[in-house]
């Protein structure tokens, strides 16, 4: 169950969160770079080489809106898109603009705990980080939840790359996951975004989010990735977290690169949507509103 942390909790998760800025491992990249030493993520030749998401020690946040298109547990939701990404998904509906670790205005943990608390006075149900990768932004994160002066209904809207650490950390602050299971097993998660032990990483972190908050996993059915992708997901979750909500997303769209990467360069087919709604229902994952 969801137990919201003291102020004097979150000034020392605050303070460790800080110094692991200083050897960043926030997400399994597990790059080391000194994000409070601002040469250093700049790429400056004597600091050492940049970190691949770019980020320093500041988070930029690009847009911000209420949406009544999420879930229908989530609504009205709050969106909060914090910049800087450690995927680089071909198919990405915010690339390229999420990418950019500086783009927007830098966020000030007092004034985004006050608006938060302003629109959840005003009914909104989630406050939904997202960007770009939220989880990046930890320090952050617990900043806002320090300067807000009743706890927020924090959702971590999230790509699940997360350390373990990171999880551990927002034990207490973050009461939703709402977690893209983007790919299966197989090179899919390497071949389209990037990124390297996909499946193992992700899965592992639905099952630690999963002990500590409630979690909503979303899938997004990408043409001709139902066996690789989509079935192989919705078994794990059937299997490994049956009381987590399952959304099944049907509305791919070929957005940035993905409209020049053969086989995703398209929409699904009646077939493939049927299909993928088959996989899921006689599986009988618990679907969201
Ligand atoms: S969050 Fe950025 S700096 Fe930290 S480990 Fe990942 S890529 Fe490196």
């Amino acid at each position: 169950m969801f137990v919201a942390l003291t102020q004097s909790q979150l000034a020392l998760r605050i303070e460790r969160a800080r110094a692991m800025l200083r050897h960043c491992e926030l997400c399994e990249l597990r790059c080391g770079v000194d994000r409070t030493a601002r040469g250093a993520v700049r790429g400056d030749a004597r600091a050492g080489s940049p970190p691949p998401c770019g980020l320093d020690d500041r988070t930029f946040c690009f847009k911000r809106h209420i949406s009544y298109a999420e879930e229908l547990e989530l609504l009205p939701s709050y969106m909060v898109y914090f910049g800087g990404c450690n995927f680089r998904c071909r198919f990405c509906v915010q690339a390229p603009g999420c990418f950019a670790p500086r783009g927007g205005v830098e966020v000030a943990p007092a004034e985004a705990a006050h608006d938060f608390a302003r629109v959840v006075g005003r009914g909104a149900r989630t406050i939904n980080l997202l960007g770009g990768e939220p989880s990046m932004h930890l320090h952050t994160i617990l900043e806002i939840a320090a300067a807000a002066e009743q706890p927020l209904p924090l959702a971590l809207n999230s790509n699940m790359y997360m350390t373990p650490e990171v999880i551990e950390m927002l034990d207490g602050v973050v009461g939703l996951y709402i977690a893209d299971l983007k790919f299966g097993p197989g090179g899919c998660g390497a071949s389209l975004a990037g990124i390297d032990r996909y499946w193992e990483v992700v899965t592992r972190n639905l099952r630690l989010a999963g002990e500590r908050a409630e979690v909503l996993v979303r899938h997004l059915v990408m043409p001709g990735h139902i066996e690789c992708c989509l079935r192989p997901a919705a078994e794990w979750l059937a299997a490994n977290l049956p009381a987590a909500s399952f959304t099944l997303m049907t509305g791919y769209l070929p957005a940035w690169r993905a409209r020049s990467t053969p086989g995703i360069d398209r929409c699904l087919t009646e077939t493939e949507t049927r299909e993928a709604e088959r996989i899921v229902s006689e599986l009988g994952l618990r679907r969201s509103a």
